[in-house]
């Protein structure tokens, strides 16, 4: 069964089979490179707990999830927001391995705040993983070290990105008719 394909989608920018077949690949690259260490996924709430699932699932080792929840506030769309954590993780990450999961990379001010706070905890290392990566309005540099797809300057839903929370159920990635996006 598949949801019927909403009116305001523009079009589908990767399947579901195309989306499976990356996950698979970079979930081979993470296996690889933390065998024999103590991984940790943290994913970041809501937007990648459809991604952190497909990924988990096809690690070939075992790993522990926690999940935390950020909020930002912004005076105005040009001046980047205070970002601050509204739920926290449920356990310490001292001395583990700790793995980011996000569902996009955009300016990067989000996962920069995020990372100087995890950082001050003391994890072994701490790496991210994006399902999407918008190089393109960067702000901050942030350590991408595992992304999926890297997509131009258009609003995405699907596979856990949502639009006013509706979407993210979405098998596919799609592009949204949004009036101020080209
Ligand atoms: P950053 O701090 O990197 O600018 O913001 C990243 C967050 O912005 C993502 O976690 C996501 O919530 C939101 N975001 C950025 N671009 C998109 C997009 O194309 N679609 C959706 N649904 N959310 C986006």
């Amino acid at each position: 069964m598949s949801l019927p394909f909403p009116p305001q989608i523009e079009r589908v920018l990767y399947t579901e089979e195309q989306i499976d077949e990356r996950i698979t690949q970079v979930a081979a690259e993470i296996t690889a490179r933390y065998r024999d260490r103590n991984l940790k996924l943290i994913g970041v709430l809501k937007g990648s707990v459809f991604f952190l699932t497909a990924l988990a699932r096809r690690l070939e080792i075992p790993v522990k999830i926690d999940y935390l929840a950020i909020s930002s506030f912004s005076a105005s769309k040009t001046v980047p927001g205070v970002v601050r954590i509204a739920k926290d993780l449920d356990e310490p990450i001292e001395g583990e391995d700790v793995l980011v999961v996000e569902d996009i990379v955009d300016t990067g001010l989000t996962l920069r705040y995020l990372l100087q706070t995890l950082a001050g905890r003391g994890p072994n290392s701490l790496g991210i993983c994006t399902l999407l990566d918008r190089t393109s309005r960067r702000l901050v540099h942030v350590p991408v070290e595992f992304r999926c797809f890297e997509i131009g300057d258009h609003f995405v839903v699907g596979c856990g990105l949502d639009y006013k929370q509706l979407y993210r159920n979405l098998r596919y990635l799609a592009v949204m008719k949004l009036e101020s996006k080209g």
